[in-house]
Formats: structure tokens, C-alpha cells, sequence
């Protein structure tokens, strides 16, 4: 019988037809570097586990320690009854990890762009953007625009002569707040953004910096992330990153003066009307910056092994894009092209995503590598080596 939901499945179709839908595959036990995916075991190249935390012994018992402690859920919103004891000591844990004045959680990176982003910015403000700008600082935006009437300027990537026109063109408009919004780390090319001139042009033009730092910590600054990198800690103004990458945990994080946490979770939707994450999952984030503090030579293996990687993937003929972090890229082009590789590699034990168009522009397909500390060079032997095998199958080498 025709229901009224069928047009999804037709648009589903189409999109299946244009090859722009997911295919999920399971993980079947902890995310790891060699993993068990859908029935095969594979070499995680896939995953935003940097350090290899996500199984971390310490990290678990953290985990299990706080369930038996404060239960399995946190029984509220954030805003009512939800945030606990354990919640307020990652908050203070974050300031200290970041160095800033205080810091605070949202359920996840997404909620902190898509909440606080259109609170800080109205009528006669202006929030200029990097063009490749995580989506959810574009959900951020573009709330910001319609429900709050501010306005938005693009970049092009990491292009600061742009950034400074656009500084430059608010002034002239007469607009009053300027925020200057940029990843710290590019997800699909592994790119660092350019914040030592980002934070200058800001300074000269009297504008506020706002930096996502999901894929910057616990990867710059020996962990620490992007601030720390360019020695900008009291510099940049607004600091958001999350739990669920490299430190293995899970939920977002806010790092600035006491003012901006404040003001932030008194006016953000995406807090005040959500859950707490649950109480194990704080225990587990503040055992996470523990751990990457007190085992630091896991972030120097993370870089010694994506330096070898990179340049073993270079002299065997890949281009990696402009990778400079542990995201390595195996440019391909054609999406079609770049589809198979990736059923290749998986069919040779390897899991590397694939990222087409819409994700970046036509004819940039690549397989994103992503680096992980808790592989060893045998492993990435391996890997070249089947690198190797199919870059010559597929005629890109
Ligand atoms: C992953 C990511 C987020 C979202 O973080 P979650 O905690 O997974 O919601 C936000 N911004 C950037 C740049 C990211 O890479």
C-alpha cells in the first residue's frame, strides 16, 4: 500500500542512482587499529581515534567507575537537573587543559556550533567564515542570519588576502561586531589553518576569533591543540572542539573567559534544551586529558608515524594533497575511481574512506588516511604495501 513517506525512498533512489549515499558498515568490537569491520578484520585508516583512546584501559575503567558511582544516565537536561558534580569537574578540568578561564561541555561538537554560533552574533553584526568551514558552523551561520539578522561574509580557503577584504569591507559598512570563524584542522585535506596571521588580521580590525579545534587536539600543540601550537592561548577568543575525536570520549567542549561560558549556556538552544550527556562519559573525557597529558609520547608516535607514512606515500608516487597533520590523503580524482580503490583496499583489510563529491568538489575524490598512534610501522609496511599493489591496479602510480 502507497504511504505518504514513499517520496523518501524515490529520493533515496535518485540519490543511490547519483552514487551520493552512505553505505554503513559495522564495527563489530572497540574502535582500534585493527578492527573487525562488517566480518572482516581490517587496518583502521578511517577512524578520528588519533591516539588511540577509544579502548583505552583507563579510559574504560574511568568509565565503569562512574556508572557504578552516579548511575547510567543523567536523568535531565543540561539545564534543569542534568549537569552533575562530574560534569563540573571536566568543565574545570577543560580551562585548565586549554588554560583558559573556564571552559564547559555541550552533548556534542555539533551542539556547540549550531547553539552558540547565532548567539553571538545580530543586527548590524557579521560573522566571515572559511569557505571549507565544518557544516555545523555553517548550520551556526546561517540560524544566526535568519533568526537573528546578523550578517555573513565567505573566504576562500585559508586565502588571507580575502580575509582581509572582508575585514576590511566590514569596517567600511559600519558593522559592528566582527568574528572571524575558522577549523583549526581541515577535515578532508589535513590543512592547518593559518592562525598566526588569522589572529593578527582579527587584532588589526578589532575583530573576535572563534576556533573549532576538532581535529587540532589532542594532534597540535603536543595535545593541547591549536592555541597552544601558535602559542595564541590568550589570544584566540572563542575555543570549541570535542571529546569524540582523538581524545576517544565523546561530547563538545567550550574554552574561554568566564563571560562567554556564562552567557553561552544561559542562551544556547542546544544546551538548554537537551540532555546531559551521561556521567561516565564526562569521567571518561576527564580521564582522556589525563591520559594525554601523563603518556605525551603518544602524540610524538602519532607524528612519527604519520611523517613516514606521508613520505613513503609520496616517494611511491601519491599525491597527499596539502596533508599537514596525521589526515593523509591518496588523491584519485574521479569519484568512480576513488569508490573502487576503497573497495579494494577493504577487500585487502584496510579501511580508508573514500570522500567524494558533494563532500569535496568534483574530480577531488581521495581515500582520507587518517594516522592512528596505536598502529606500528609493521602495519603501515602493510599498507603501503597494498598501497602500492593497487595504485598500480588503478593506474594512479
Ligand atoms: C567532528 C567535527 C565536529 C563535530 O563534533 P562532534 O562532537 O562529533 O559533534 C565539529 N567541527 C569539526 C571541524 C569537526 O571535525
Amino acid at each position: 500500500m502507497a504511504k505518504k513517506t514513499d517520496y523518501l525512498m524515490e529520493k533515496y533512489e535518485e540519490m543511490k542512482e547519483e552514487g551520493l549515499t552512505w553505505t554503513i558498515r559495522n564495527l563489530e568490537g572497540p574502535s582500534q587499529p585493527h578492527v573487525t569491520v562488517d566480518g572482516k578484520e581490517c587496518i583502521m585508516l578511517a577512524s578520528n581515534n588519533y591516539l588511540d583512546l577509544a579502548n583505552h584501559p583507563r579510559l574504560r575503567e574511568a568509565g565503569k567507575k562512574a556508572i557504578e558511582e552516579y548511575g547510567a544516565g543523567a536523568g535531565s537536561d543540561w539545564s534543569i537537573a542534568g549537569t552533575m558534580d562530574i560534569h563540573e569537574e571536566l568543565w574545570d578540568r577543560i580551562a585548565e587543559f586549554k588554560e583558559s578561564e573556564a571552559g564547559m561541555t555541550y552533548q556534542t561538537g555539533f551542539a556547540v556550533n549550531a547553539g552558540l554560533v547565532p548567539q553571538l552574533a545580530g543586527k548590524g553584526d557579521v560573522l566571515i567564515s572559511d569557505e571549507l568551514n565544518h557544516g555545523s558552523i555553517i548550520d551556526g551561520i546561517m540560524i544566526a542570519q535568519r533568526m537573528f539578522k546578523a550578517d555573513k561574509m565567505i573566504y576562500s580557503h585559508s586565502d588571507m588576502g580575502e580575509l582581509e577584504e572582508c575585514l576590511k569591507k566590514a569596517d567600511e559598512e559600519g558593522y559592528n561586531r566582527k568574528i572571524v570563524l575558522t577549523d583549526g584542522v581541515f577535515s578532508m585535506d589535513g590543512d592547518v589553518a593559518k592562525m598566526d596571521e588569522i589572529q593578527k588580521l582579527a587584532d588589526e580590525y578589532g575583530a573576535l576569533t572563534y576556533v573549532d579545534d576538532a581535529h587540532g587536539e589532542g594532534v597540535l600543540g603536543g595535545g593541547h591543540g591549536i592555541a597552544k601550537e601558535f602559542d595564541l592561548v590568550d589570544d584566540i577568543d572563542i575555543q570549541m572542539g570535542t571529546f569524540s575525536k582523538a581524545f576517544g570520549g565523546f561530547g563538545g567542549m567550550l574554552a574561554g573567559n568566564e563571560g562567554l561560558i556564562k552567557y553561552a549556556y544561559n542562551t544556547s538552544r542546544s544546551w538548554l534544551l537537551s540532555a546531559a550527556f551521561p556521567p561516565h562519559v564526562a569521567a571518561i573525557n576527564i580521564e582522556a586529558l589525563d591520559v594525554v597529558e601523563e603518556e605525551n609520547d603518544r602524540v610524538q608516535k602519532l607524528w612519527d608515524l604519520t611523517e613516514y607514512f606521508k613520505s613513503e606515500m609520496e616517494s611511491m608516487g601519491f599525491d597527499t594533497g596539502f596533508s599537514e597533520t596525521p589526515i593523509v590523503p591518496a588523491m584519485v580524482g574521479d569519484s568512480k575511481k576513488c569508490q573502487k580503490l576503497a573497495d579494494r583496499l577493504y577487500e585487502e583489510g584496510i579501511f580508508g574512506l573514500a570522500i567524494v563529491y558533494p563532500m569535496v568538489p568534483k574530480g577531488k575524490a581521495r581515500i582520507r588516511n587518517q594516522i592512528n598512534a596505536g598502529l606500528t610501522k609493521d602495519d603501515l609496511n602493510e599498507v603501503l604495501r597494498i598501497y602500492e599493489k593497487l595504485g598500480k591496479e588503478l593506474d594512479l602510480i
